[in-house]
């Protein structure tokens, strides 16, 4: 098992999948901070540590076989001493952080190299326990491919199998799988319940991975669904913000005019909105916004579109209503929010709205329609306001 992502399969098996992948997540094209190469560096040392135990399991498989006899205990001792030392010079790269000037900081092809070149040449060394050797070169390929880009893998089955074909082909050692005593039956049973082992752990891994990148694009889609909400809408009241609602006025006016449709347009505006603020306060004047938004909300249809056009001036779009609808309209809403108990926000509070009301005509353009409802505002206004004026 010396491929590089062992460290990664240990913690594959641990329950705690969100931040277990953050990294690799994170480190996509994402600029590197601090705080992520911190954690690269914890991640590679993990890593290493994993390999550096998976060596001194396969010292122990080793020791078995030397203990009967197959090998000597020399033998294992100069394995996990290349192991460990491999390891060694790879935590070193690694917090030294020359591994984040490359793009795969894992450094997949240079450590995996290392790692099946060793287990190569031991092979070579001690044929009689091949066995132990060919396992981990399996486990090495199959956990580093888990990391690698395809060009990785073909170069690293390419060179695995060119040194396979020097070992079998061009040379006549016997490479063994000891099984003659019952110890030596004993390390070759462990050393394949290990191969199983590290391969169930790549499963959990690959799950885990999974999973934790399927959360991650829930997570996102979430997120963008969010980032576009907030975008169109107006952060105190919850309505369309002015972006959003000219160009929606641009849209049903294009579509009435189009589909001949009557379409008709207010701006409403709140009544000595001024005093309220001085009266009882900023805050409260948000409250009294934010409260009025929400009633408008429950009083217009889901096909009306009502955003704040500036300050406590809201602009009202009612696709396909003719303007005695409009004006009705207006008016149940006025009602509506001068029948509602502001005294629940403040002692004393009363709130009152004025609004200009006008239908679209053929030559309309979003100003011109504008204009006119604003000219009916002002009307409203000027005939001592809590009224609706139409155009
Ligand atoms: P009129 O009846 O003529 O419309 O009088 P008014 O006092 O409502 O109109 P004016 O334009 O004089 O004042 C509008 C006030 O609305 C002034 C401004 O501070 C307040 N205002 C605008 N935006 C906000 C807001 O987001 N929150 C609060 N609390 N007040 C706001
Ligand atoms: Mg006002
Ligand atoms: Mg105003």
């Amino acid at each position: 098992m010396k491929g590089l992502p062992i460290g990664e399969t240990m913690r594959g098996a641990t329950p705690a999948i969100d931040n277990r992948h953050a990294d690799e997540i994170e480190g996509v094209g994402g600029i590197l901070t601090p705080a992520i190469l911190a954690r690269r560096v914890k991640q590679r040392r993990q890593i290493q540590i994993n390999i550096g135990l998976s060596y001194l399991l396969d010292v122990a498989v080793l020791m078995v076989y030397a203990y009967a006899g197959v090998t000597t205990a020399t033998l294992a001792a100069a394995f996990g001493a290349c192991g460990l030392l491999s390891v060694a010079l790879f935590i070193a790269m690694s917090e030294a952080h020359i591994n984040d000037r490359f793009e795969d900081h894992y450094l997949i092809v240079f450590q995996s190299t290392v790692s099946l070149s060793i287990l190569l040449i031991f092979t070579y060394i001690a044929p009689q326990v091949g066995i132990v050797f060919l396992c981990a070169i399996f486990t090495t390929f199959t956990f580093s491919s888990l990391r690698s880009t395809p060009r990785q893998s073909a170069f690293g089955w390419t060179m695995t199998t060119a040194g396979l074909a020097v070992l079998f082909l061009l040379t006549d050692k016997p490479i063994g799988m000891p099984h003659d005593t019952p110890i030596e039956r004993l390390g070759t049973m462990l050393q394949i319940a290990l191969l199983l082992g590290r391969t169930m752990v790549l499963g959990l891994f690959s799950a885990g991975l999974r999973t934790s990148l399927y959360k991650r694009g829930v997570q996102l889609k979430e997120a963008y669904k969010r980032i576009e909400e907030l975008a169109e809408l107006d952060e105190l009241t919850g309505s369309f913000n002015r972006r959003s609602i000219m160009r929606m006025l641009d849209d049903e006016i294009s579509r009435a005019l189009r589909s001949k449709q009557p379409c008709a347009v207010a701006l409403i505006d709140l009544d000595w909105f001024k005093r309220i603020n001085d009266k009882f306060g900023h805050p409260t004047g948000d409250e009294v916004l934010r409260t009025f938004a929400i009633t408008m909300f429950a009083n217009i249809r889901s096909i009306d579109r009502f955003g704040r056009y500036g300050g406590e001036e809201f602009l009202l779009i009612l696709p396909e209503t003719e303007e005695a609808a409009a004006e009705r309209t207006l008016n149940r809403l006025r009602a509506i929010v001068a029948d509602l108990d502001w005294t629940a926000i403040s002692h004393g509070m009363t709130v009152t709205i004025s609004a200009g009301v006008t239908k679209l005509l053929p030559d309309d353009t979003p100003d011109s329609i504008l204009a006119r409802a604003d000219g009916a505002l002002y009307r409203a206004k000027d005939l001592g306001r809590n009224k609706v004026v139409q155009v």
